[in-house]
């Protein structure tokens, strides 16, 4: 029988929800999701020192931005709690006195200072960095007379000095690390932490996770986990080192690149199913072509057989393309109500708040087709909200047109909207395209100044539909306005 599919998302609460590390969390979670398995959240905050406030509860958001539910672990407990590391402290420090007793363990009473000298030596004798083993034999009798100093040690692992381990990454398959290379690691720290390594051994043991999906940069820490489930008598997860997300240029995905954090993307207005999308193409694949796939057809089609060896790179154009793409298959009232945020942030302070949603239903399909970003909704329907339009007059005129012939065109259409009683898009359309025939002008000449009257801008909506929306009393009341600035030219 196979083991059920238990995967768990590990974060160090040490900073914001990286893109990086919750792409990690995607590919967790689809595995679950496909297999029926769990997807369990545990956080690794045994690093006191740089844990960051607020970091935990920033992570969880992202991941519930995302849709990314967890079956396990804060907020929804589970049957293998606590979730927090910082709980379990106990279970290390166990297995670390059962290390130490079964001869796989040793007390390192060595000093900051002495370790910090010793790096400097290696440094300078360009040896390879790594703890020289002065502790690792000491007699009953040195260790008496180190504690008796009240000296508090720390507990590092009995890396066998030959040998070889290997491992089956589902990714890279046989993987081998020479013993030769791998120093005697620290366990347990002397405030009582655990590092890591034991950490994340005892309870992706004690949690029966089944696969151990993380960035390829962890992979020289696996031969280490490896010795320590030997050495426990735990049977290791399946290993699954995925390639890490790059930059343009290549390099690890940072900051210098672009906006990192989950969250920085939901505040620039992407939507959550284009990241899930979006970011399970950054090294997953269904068929090498096929960009456009739904949250339902990820978690069908998923497996990590076709995780690719080679890294991601973060595409800005293509994820505000795609992000354009989902924009556009939003029913307008979802447009509208995932808009309405951004407007009221975006809107300049003299718009009246709460805007209205009526009007605001109006103005949402006009641009929907256009919008790449929700950020961009506030900019480009401004006009529809703010009272007076600010631009420069002399847009008024448009090619081959003179102030004379602008006054004149804008004069006319003036007395020709004045009786339209249905301002809609027909009935505008039914009075202006005739009169530029009649002034003599081309269609776009007419309305190229009616645009920048109405608007203040060259490049909007489409004109009926706009003035129909701004309604007859704003739309005259502007293109007055504009009648003066020709005048006063
Ligand atoms: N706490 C580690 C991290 O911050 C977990 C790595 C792992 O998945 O083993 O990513």
């Amino acid at each position: 029988m196979t083991k059920p599919v238990r995967v768990r998302f590990a974060p160090s609460p040490t900073g914001y929800p990286h893109v990086g590390n919750i792409r990690t969390a995607l590919f967790d979670w689809l595995l679950a999701r496909h297999a029926g398995g769990s997807f369990i959240l545990r956080v690794e905050d045994t690093d006191v020192a740089r844990r960051v406030e607020g970091a935990v509860e920033a992570i969880m958001d992202g991941l519930k931005w995302l849709g990314l539910d967890w079956d396990e672990g804060p907020e929804v407990g589970g049957n293998y709690g606590p979730y927090f590391q910082s709980q379990r402290l106990e279970l290390y420090r166990d297995a670390a006195r059962r290390l130490v007793s079964q001869g796989d363990a040793y007390y390192c009473y060595c000093s900051p200072q002495r370790l910090e000298e010793m790096r400097a030596e290696q440094v300078r004798q360009k040896q390879p960095p790594g703890y020289d083993r002065r502790c690792r034999n000491l007699t009953e009798l040195e260790r008496a007379q180190k504690e008796a100093e009240g000296i508090t040690p720390v507990v590092r692992f009995k890396t066998p000095l030959e040998g070889q381990t290997r491992f089956n990454d589902l990714i890279w398959g046989e993987v081998v690390f020479e013993h030769n290379t791998i120093d005697d690691f620290v366990l347990l720290k002397s405030d009582g932490y655990p590092t890591y390594h034991l950490a994340n051994v005892v309870d992706d043991s004690a949690m029966k996770i089944s696969h151990v999906i993380r960035a390829e940069e962890w992979i020289s820490s696996t031969p280490r986990h490896l010795l320590l489930y030997q050495a426990l008598g735990f049977e290791p997860p399946q290993f699954v080192h995925h390639p890490m997300i790059l930059g343009p240029d290549r390099s690890k995905l940072s900051k210098r690149h672009g906006a990192v954090s989950i969250l920085e993307y939901r505040e620039q207005g992407y939507l959550p199913e284009t990241m899930v999308n979006f970011l399970a193409l950054l090294g997953w694949s269904l068929d090498d072509k096929t960009e456009i796939l739904s949250r339902k057809e990820l978690t069908d089609n998923f497996s990590l057989e076709r995780i690719g060896r080679t890294g991601a790179i973060f595409d800005w154009n293509k994820l505000s393309w795609m992000n354009g793409v989902y924009i556009r298959r939003l029913s307008l009232e979802d447009f509208t109500q995932r808009a309405l945020p951004f407007l009221e942030k975006g809107l300049p302070s003299s718009v009246k708040r709460p805007l209205s949603i009526d009007y605001t239903r109006q103005i949402m399909p006009l641009i929907q087709e256009r919008v790449r970003t929700l950020t961009e909704v506030a900019g480009l329907t401004e006009f529809f909200f703010i009272d007076g339009l600010d631009y420069d007059s002399s847009l008024l005129i448009v090619k081959k047109m003179n102030q004379e012939s602008a006054v004149k065109a804008l004069e006319v259409s003036k007395q020709k909207l004045v009786p339209v009683e249905a301002f809609d898009t027909g009935s505008l359309e039914a009075v202006l395209r005739p009169l530029a025939v009649e002034l003599g002008l081309k269609a776009g000449q007419l309305f190229g100044s009616l645009r920048v009257a109405v608007t203040g801008r060259t490049v909007a909506p489409p004109l009926f539909e706009t003035m129909s929306v701004l309604g007859k009393e704003r739309c005259l009341e502007r293109v007055e306005s504009a009648l003066g600035r020709l005048r006063s030219l």
